[in-house]
């Protein structure tokens, strides 16, 4: 297998980009010189991953469902009207159905067989989510992986994972941290991380804000 050498010194092909960007590049650029694609179309794209559809979306929804218990409850009730109304459904999120913790059960969500996400939510999954350590341990061990994640629950609290697939998506619901009251929609939105939406991590306090500035 010549192919498998990575010295660069004893590599025939090192002068061709090694770098996974480079070969995008290269590969949009056949494609459009082909006529196959629209680098405009492709930027808007890309612009509209990088600062219009990620986790945000979805601290937005959990910040509300907070603040609302009428919104709460449509939203465990029936996600997809509701997240229709504020166009946070459409491609790789037609069908979501929210999970939401307590101190009875911890959700987490995976997909065993790929990587299904949902994308108006919380943006583009995160590279360990696709991992295959990630999707299969998640099944068997989750109470080990959510330590790994420095998830420790409390025995009683049941751990419920979720296998999202191409039809059923999930977020999860993180439970509202205490010394919240009377928080804005705003101050809420800022506990909510990407990872506490998939379950592996528990919203954020109000001292981890503190900490961050
Ligand atoms: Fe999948």
């Amino acid at each position: 297998m010549p192919h498998d050498s990575h010295d660069p010194l004893d590599h025939p092909h090192s002068h061709l980009p090694s770098d996974p960007a480079l070969r995008v590049k290269a590969l949009e650029t056949i494609l459009t010189q082909k006529g196959l694609i629209d680098p405009a179309a492709l930027d808007e794209i890309i612009d509209t991953y990088e600062t219009k559809i990620g986790p945000q979306n979805g601290a937005s929804v959990v910040a509300r469902a907070w603040h609302d218990p009428s919104f709460r409850a449509a939203l465990l009730e029936d996600a997809d009207p509701v997240l229709a109304a504020l166009h946070l459904n459409g491609r790789q999120g037609e069908h979501v159905v929210v999970v939401e913790n307590t101190p009875e059960r911890h959700n987490m969500v995976v997909c065993t067989l790929c990587s299904c996400y949902p994308w108006p939510l919380l943006g583009i999954p995160p590279g360990w989510y696709k991992s295959d350590a990630y999707r299969s341990r998640a099944v068997r061990e989750p109470r080990k992986v959510l330590a790994e994640f420095g998830v420790i629950l409390p025995a009683e609290t049941a751990v419920r994972v979720w296998d999202s697939t191409a039809e059923v998506r999930y977020l999860v619901l993180p439970m509202r941290p205490e010394g919240t009251e009377g928080w804005s929609l705003e101050q809420l939105q800022r506990l909510v991380s990407r990872d506490s939406m998939i379950g592996t991590a528990l919203a954020r306090r109000p001292e981890d804000l503190d900490a961050a500035l």
